[in-house]
């Protein structure tokens, strides 16, 4: 799609980018997929597909569905405005925010009773490098939407091990139970959502 230079904004990108790592992540079987996780990418997707067909061929998806699915697709249309919000210029699923924040609760993981600080977005390593030089981070994770200078969300592919260096989602350290895998796996109280954090001034770890 990017290279037939289709015009696609941020948000298309990001959903197509999300669809990707979803279906990566299916076929390399590296994640238990949980029914919610499943159901948030195909809204998400589905969203995605609906208001793409409309910018780039006119007119509504909905307009070549089947009669018999129009209420299942109706359905999806009214839990994607239900379930997703607007944060940091981005669409998200409304559980997330609350996942980021709890997230900053968490510096540090532990292996074998060794303390290792959890980077930051925007202080991984290879901004250090030389090939980094004249590039700054984006003002968020393009991943889990952490600020610079936030810690990531839960499973971020974004977030370095603090420990080897590489990527932390799915490395290899056996590292000890904390609330950051936690995060990553288990049912979430999605009513609950803290719209504060949503660009205010105040950073998640300056309110905890
Ligand atoms: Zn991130
Ligand atoms: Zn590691």
């Amino acid at each position: 799609l990017l290279a037939a230079s289709i015009a696609l904004g941020e948000e298309e990108q990001q959903a197509i980018r999300a669809a990707v790592k979803w279906r990566n992540n299916i076929t390399h079987y590296e994640v238990d997929l949980v029914a919610d996780e499943v159901r948030e990418n195909y809204l998400l997707i589905f969203e995605f597909l609906d208001s793409f067909h409309g910018e780039q061929f006119g007119g509504s998806l909905s307009e070549h569905i089947p009669d018999e699915h129009i209420q299942t697709a109706a359905d999806l249309t009214e839990q994607f405005k239900r379930e997703f919000i607007d944060f940091r210029g981005r669409t998200m699923h409304r559980a997330w925010v609350r996942k980021l924040v709890a997230a900053q609760r968490v510096p540090k993981l532990f292996l074998d009773g060794v303390a290792y600080e959890r980077r930051a977005w925007g202080s991984e390593l290879y901004w250090e490098q030389e090939y980094s030089n004249g590039f700054v981070p984006l003002p968020y994770c393009r991943d889990c939407a952490a600020r610079v200078g936030e810690l990531h969300g839960p499973g971020c592919c974004v977030e370095e091990c603090p420990r080897e260096n590489g990527q932390l989602f799915g490395c290899e350290c056996d590292w000890e139970p904390s609330e950051l895998w936690a995060l990553d796996d288990d049912e979430w109280d999605e009513d609950a959502v803290d719209p504060t954090l949503n660009d205010a001034d105040s950073s998640a770890s300056s309110d905890t």
